[in-house]
């Protein structure tokens, strides 16, 4: 598949202009099938691009639903690509995620739904975070 054609036909569906630095950011979350943070995308990126325009371009990719936070630890927030399906806007993502034990990345678990929880109508729920742990499919072999 043709990653730079469909970084493009992404941004443009989600009303954001493609620009190399978003460009190359996608393409790092296309390649990986764990989720990436910040520090991940500084150091993967090829050309030194300062942390303010990257945790620009992420939120605006959060914003604009290409993105959902995964995780979050004490390297900071994880994000992960949206599925087909996502708002067009900042969002929880309805599944599950995964984080490993032995080399901690994060890794969504698109076929595992969050439970519906029944809560009183007192509570307004404004997040949920369904996460399971233990090792990975990587780290498994
Ligand atoms: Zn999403
Ligand atoms: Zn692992
Ligand atoms: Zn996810």
């Amino acid at each position: 598949m043709d990653n730079k054609k469909l970084i493009g036909d992404l941004l443009h569906a989600h009303g954001l202009k493609k620009t190399p630095i978003r460009t190359e950011m996608l393409a790092l979350f296309m390649d990986h099938d764990f989720a990436l943070s910040a520090s991940d995308i500084v150091a993967k990126m090829t050309a030194g691009h300062d942390r303010v325009t990257i945790y620009r371009a992420l939120s605006s990719f959060e914003k604009h639903g290409i993105l959902h936070r995964a995780s979050e630890d004490g390297q900071g927030i994880k994000y992960a690509l949206c599925g087909q399906h996502c708002p067009d806007e900042p969002h929880t993502d309805k599944h599950a995620h995964f984080i490993c034990d032995e080399c901690h990345q994060t890794y969504c678990l698109e076929d595992v739904k969050v439970p519906k929880a029944n809560i009183s109508n007192e509570f307004s729920v404004t997040g949920v975070s369904y996460t399971l742990s233990g090792i990975c499919k990587q780290c498994n072999r």
